[in-house]
């Protein structure tokens, strides 16, 4: 079986001490290809990096986090764009973005312009978008429908109700990212997901965070999605293997990825 994780931060320094052993582990899992969002300028040196090691697992997003929006934004978001004009051969998707009004609200209104600025430059090149979305969904599924038709992503790391599921999905081409949450005890996605397609569902991991049941309390790693493929298998009642197929040609659909299912 193969995977993607549609979304990991393998490149974080939580991964300094052993990061060649977590990627041999998530490669032996079946977990062969990975996307890297990016995060903001002082990340990039080692996004890059360990994207060179690993060129032929590796896809990447460019884009500004909204936690990383302070007094230097418009520096920072001159950064992404600039790197995405200028390799654009590196880069499969504008991501992540978003809105995080959890951590701080501070720059709120300043998230929301670097926000809309990326999304128009994703519709524009035609790029798909991964969405970071946190105590704001309200303000996000009012910026995102300005570019309802003209725009493509995931939210990444959902957690939300049937309802929000159905008002994203009414946007037209996006998807969902379920990951570790899913396997908590009494989580409420659990429920959600029995009602989500699997065609609108991508695995991810968001490595070092977020990490699945029975490693809850530990550092995430990619080689644990096929615990979360294992447990929304269970939640619909099929087999882990069409969870892997489908969730596999989803991301390949969505970020134009080669098609390895032939090889399954
Ligand atoms: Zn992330």
């Amino acid at each position: 079986m193969h995977f993607i994780d549609t979304h990991t931060h393998l490149y974080d320094e939580a991964f300094d001490e052993d990061r060649s052993d977590v990627i041999q582990r998530t490669i032996a899992s079946g977990v062969d290809r990975w996307i890297f969002p990016a995060i903001d300028s002082a990340s990039f040196r080692s996004q890059i990096a360990v994207y060179e090691q690993y060129r032929e697992h590796t896809f990447m997003g460019m884009g500004l986090h909204p936690t990383s929006v302070a007094e230097n934004w418009k520096e920072e978001l001159q950064f992404a764009l600039d790197e995405l004009n200028n390799h654009k051969d590196r880069y499969i998707a504008v991501g992540e973005i978003g809105l995080d009004a959890y951590w701080s609200r501070d720059f709120f209104s300043q998230q929301k312009e670097v926000l809309a600025t990326q999304l128009e430059y994703a519709s524009q090149n035609n790029l798909p978008v991964i969405i970071h979305e946190r105590s704001a969904t309200e303000d996000m599924l009012e910026i995102v429908s300005a570019f309802k038709g003209r725009l493509r992503g995931v939210f990444h790391a959902f957690t939300g109700s049937v309802e929000t599921y159905r008002r994203i999905a009414g946007l037209g081409g996006f998807k969902v990212g379920i990951g570790g949450v899913v396997t908590f005890k009494n989580a409420g996605i659990a429920k959600t997901v029995a009602d989500i397609p699997l065609e609108d569902i991508l695995l991810e991991t968001d490595s070092p965070y977020l990490t699945p049941a029975p490693h809850r309390g530990q550092r995430n790693e990619s080689s644990y999605i096929p615990l979360i493929a294992a447990k929304i298998a269970e939640i619909k009642g099929i087999g882990i293997k069409d969870v892997a197929l489908q969730t596999t040609k989803n991301a390949e659909e969505l970020f134009g990825l080669p098609a390895k299912n032939s090889q399954i």
